[in-house]
């Protein structure tokens, strides 16, 4: 059993720490809603009023926060985990956040002597829930080492992707290929109505073909075909398009850092601003097809 302190108890965060109570670890939890700890207290798990206090006492540390912002508060700032946690202690940030930050706090914890690992997932809420994510985990062998049967615990797939920053590169160049590739489906589908193509027989036929991908056989953007794609459910999300835009945007600023050319990332990521700009952040990014259908 390890003590392990669990630093934003979200959507994702909660599951997570819930699977490492089953799996008969000690979970400290630390959010800065209230509610959100009251929910951990209730699965069996401890609080730790600030992630200073978890990070002195844990085995290891796990951040499930919305953005590098809070990465960089939480890790980097005074009383954050890296002043506060001690030599020995396992740091583990799961949050989807930019590969320079991800490098910037990898950096300062090795500089602590201290071993940490990026490692984002995959898999949403259902996969959280189940335990089944898929961990990109970015780091030193050793690190991956240690982090690995912590991990297991919430996940079902885990890569060691190579250095740090790398769990995040992994991420977005995937959720990259997942914007594109639900945009080429949805277009695809648009103009199938419009020859008069029953969306079933596409489905059908490129299901079997060279247009066959996960936005088509297993998150199709037309009701039919795959009964538990959010298009059955009027595009209830899953995973939001405020998320996927994020995560677009994530790739289009290592793009142009990294001096990669992705202009179909870009033209994604311009679709997916506008999707959300009228008003459907919330809605699963499935429901692009709508959007691109033109209601
Ligand atoms: P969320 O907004 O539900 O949860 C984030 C939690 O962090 C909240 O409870 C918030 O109160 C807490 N928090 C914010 N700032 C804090 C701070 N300074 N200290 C302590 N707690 C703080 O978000 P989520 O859906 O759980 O996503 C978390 C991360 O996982 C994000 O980076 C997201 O991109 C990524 N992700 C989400 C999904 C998904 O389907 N929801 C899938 C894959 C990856």
């Amino acid at each position: 059993m390890a003590r392990i302190g669990f630093i934003g108890l979200g959507n994702m965060g909660l599951p997570m720490a819930q699977n490492l109570l089953k799996a008969g670890h000690h979970v400290e939890g630390v959010d800065v809603n209230p509610a959100a700890i009251e929910k951990l207290k209730g699965a069996g798990g401890a609080v730790a009023e600030t992630a200073k206090i978890a990070a002195a006492r844990g085995d290891a540390v796990i951040t499930m926060l919305p953005s590098g912002k809070e990465v960089r508060e939480v890790y980097l700032g005074a009383g954050g985990i890296i002043e506060s946690a001690n030599a020995g202690t396992l740091l583990i940030d799961s949050s989807t956040i930019d590969v320079e930050t991800a490098r910037v706090v990898a950096a300062a914890a090795e500089k602590k002597g201290l071993l940490m690992v990026d490692a984002p997932v995959s898999g949403g809420v259902g996969g959280a829930q189940a335990a089944t994510l898929t961990f990109m985990v970015g780091g030193s062998a050793q690190a991956f080492t240690r982090a690995q049967p912590i991990l297991e615990k919430m996940g079902k797939t885990i890569v060691h992707a190579g250095g740090a920053g790398n769990g995040q590169a992994a991420k977005i160049c995937n959720n990259m290929i997942l914007g594109i590739s639900m945009i080429a489906v949805s277009e695809a589908f648009v103009l199938a109505e419009k020859l008069g193509l029953d969306h079933q027989k596409l489905f059908d036929i490129s299901s079997k073909s060279s247009g066959q991908c996960w936005s088509m056989t297993t998150y199709c953007p037309v009701p039919g075909p795959v009964p538990t794609s959010p298009a059955n459910r009027d595009y209830a999300a899953g995973f939001t398009a405020a998320m996927m835009l994020k995560d677009l945007r994530l790739s289009q600023e290592a793009a142009r850092a990294a001096k990669a050319r992705t202009p179909l990332g870009a033209g994604a990521e311009k679709i997916y601003s506008d999707y959300v700009g009228s008003g459907e952040a919330g809605r699963d990014f499935s429901g692009i097809i709508r959007f691109i259908r033109g209601g």
